[in-house]
């Protein structure tokens, strides 16, 4: 049986970030992922990393707008540690070796992002997060103490007597053989959920994998219903043009050719918050100043040219081959889509969750420093500091312990569950199909506007599909990558995360943040300014139950949000 000090459950940035602080802290790691760890979502990320580096900048700063940002939801004592946090955190990059944009003087360069009152994103064109990821998976293999387990698939959590984390249980997806990994401290960094969304600016790969892991353990997850539009994706696909693209000087129209932002956000124009710009185009197509299609329009070619091929390369190719658009010469469609979740399971600024030896990190967890809405090229940064500081902090917790048991008994049971999945003959819909009708239901009544109707709606259908799923059975009977059963048990960690978001939309009797409820326009800090968990009460059918968690205040007080 493997066994570790620290065992981390995903290899994208929060996880690796993660295992290197647990290696540095002399725990043994071993390093889990589904797909090679280079091909994690965080490999995605084009527009870059947030921190108040330049002297003229502070962190004061960056934490207020990151306050502001989240619609006030967000725990002001843990925004202050990862703005805090951020500069020598991208120094430490830079100095590991990547090759952030360097500005005419040899200096760090930065660019605008929406939400940020200075230019505080330091970038790599618009290949930011591969160009990280790819730095730290150098460093990761460089560590003896660092065992990497690439294309593992975790299927459950295990704890001993005492309700400790103790491990895992993996599927080899190379031989199908399933395995029981033991530790001391179990990280989940497993990212986000954005596949339960169709469609979503997400990698196939994110189905919320480690949110339902924790959920089904029993631990809570916080602010499950801000999930975040972003408010450029290309209608249909849901590719994402990164929000550098505005930050470089792009313009949004609609189809009375307006700049309409003018009206929403008179000062920050399209750089306002994330949630405000979606909504703004939300408002416009549904009144009827879209184009076709339902979309509305980037003008890059406000950008210069030169510029446009040396900072957003990757869109440049992305709106070519996806929409069929030459950016440099003409505006390209699009649409707010699913991006990102700013809820997740709760944890403390360490990382850890409630359960013990149980922690999480990265767009898995909710410590919460997005609250209601997240500004772009802060995920970046919550998972390099989040996920450092869980590592440190598991290493030092694992020094003080022996190894928990973990009984095989729970191996066995997992064995023949996935047996009886391989084993069931179709008689129903595929998996594909369940999937499908999930993703409609979210992108249409859990997106950008909500109501009460369509919220009971979609808890019906989600309710509906948890059932049905249990009888969905696979075409493929083997065990070489056998990827017809990892997307029936990818299709029941999307269903909790959805019952979950569903949940606290329908708990959340206001508009912050990115839950918008057109039957509770405004924001009501008296009864609202309070985080929503939800926890899985152990009795199958039956709904979860919500509780309230304080929103941390320092130093800002609510007020009211214009851009
Ligand atoms: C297109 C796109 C662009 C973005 N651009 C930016 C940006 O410019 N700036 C910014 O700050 N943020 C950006 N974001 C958000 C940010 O990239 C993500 O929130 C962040 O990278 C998530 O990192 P992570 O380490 O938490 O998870 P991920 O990088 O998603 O990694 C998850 C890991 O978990 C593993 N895993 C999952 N489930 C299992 C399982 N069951 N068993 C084993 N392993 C498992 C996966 O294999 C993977 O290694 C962007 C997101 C997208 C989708």
């Amino acid at each position: 049986m493997p066994h570790h000090d620290v065992l981390v459950i995903g290899a994208g940035l929060a996880g690796m970030r993660a295992a290197l602080a647990a290696a540095e802290g002399g725990a043994t790691v071993g390093i889990i992922s589904k797909v090679h760890p280079v091909r994690s979502h965080s490999n995605a990320a084009q527009g870059g990393i947030n921190a108040a580096l330049n002297p003229e900048d502070s962190w004061e700063s960056h934490a207020f707008d990151t306050v502001k940002g989240s619609d006030y939801l967000g725990d002001q004592d843990a925004i202050e540690i990862m703005c805090k946090e951020a500069p020598e955190e991208i120094l430490h990059l830079e100095h590991l070796g990547t090759t952030f944009h360097r500005n005419e003087q040899g200096k760090l360069g930065t660019r605008a992002f929406g939400g940020a009152s200075a230019a505080r994103t330091y970038y790599v064109a618009d290949i930011t997060g591969q160009a990280i990821l790819h730095v730290l998976y150098e460093q990761l293999m460089k560590h003896e103490a660092v065992h990497r387990y690439e294309e593992f698939f975790v299927t459950v959590l295990v704890q001993d007597d005492s309700g400790h984390i103790a491990g895992a249980i993996t599927r080899n997806l190379r031989d199908g053989a399933i395995e029981l990994f033991n530790a001391k401290q179990v990280i989940l960094a497993t990212g986000g959920n954005g596949q339960i969304y169709n469609p979503t600016t997400n990698a196939l790969v994110c189905t919320g994998d480690g949110i339902a892991l924790a959920y089904r353990m029993g631990a809570p997850l916080m602010d499950m219903e801000m999930v975040q539009y972003h408010p450029t994706t290309l209608a249909g696909n849901g590719l994402l043009i990164t929000e550098g693209a505005r930050g470089e000087g792009a313009h949004l129209y609609n189809a009375e050719g307006e700049r309409f932002m003018e009206k929403y956000a008179p000062s920050k124009m399209e750089l306002a918050s994330r949630d405000v710009v979606s909504r703004a185009e939300q408002t416009e197509i549904e009144e009827g100043r879209g184009f076709d299609g339902g979309t509305v329009h980037l003008d890059i070619t406000k950008v210069p040219r030169k510029r446009i091929h040396e900072a957003l390369r990757e869109i440049v190719m992305i709106a070519r081959d996806f929409a069929g658009v030459d950016i440099t010469r003409e505006p390209v469609p699009i649409k707010p889509g699913n991006h990102y979740v700013m809820g997740g399971i709760k944890t403390d600024t360490d990382g850890l969750t409630p359960l013990s030896g149980l922690y999480a990190a990265g767009e898995t967890a909710c410590v919460s420093v997005h609250g209601g809405n997240r500004l772009g090229a802060n995920s970046l940064l919550d998972t390099l500091v989040f996920g450092r500081r869980a590592g440190v902090r598991a290493a030092r917790e694992a020094k003080a312990m022996v190894m928990p048991s973990a009984s095989r008994a729970q191996l066995e049971h997992e064995e023949s569950a996935i047996e009886a999945i391989v084993g069931r003959e179709r008689t129903g819909r595929r998996v594909s199909e369940l999937h499908a009708e999930l993703g409609r239901i979210m992108d249409t009544n859990v997106a950008v506007y909500r109501d009460e109707d369509g919220l009971r709606e979609a808890l019906e259908v989600v309710k509906r599909l948890q059932e049905e799923s249990k009888t969905v059975a696979t075409d493929d009977k083997g065990t070489i990558f056998n990827q017809d059963v990892l997307s029936v048990l990818e299709l029941g960690f999307m269903l909790d995360n959805a019952e979950a978001i569903v949940m606290g939309a329908i708990e959340r009797k206001e508009s912050r943040g990115a839950q918008y409820r057109t039957d509770f326009p405004d924001r009501n800090d008296d009864d609202w300014l309070r985080h929503i968990t939800v926890t899985q009460n152990g009795s199958d059918g039956e709904l979860p139950e919500l509780d309230y968690t304080e929103v941390t205040l320092t130093q800002w007080q609510p007020e009211a949000r214009t851009y």
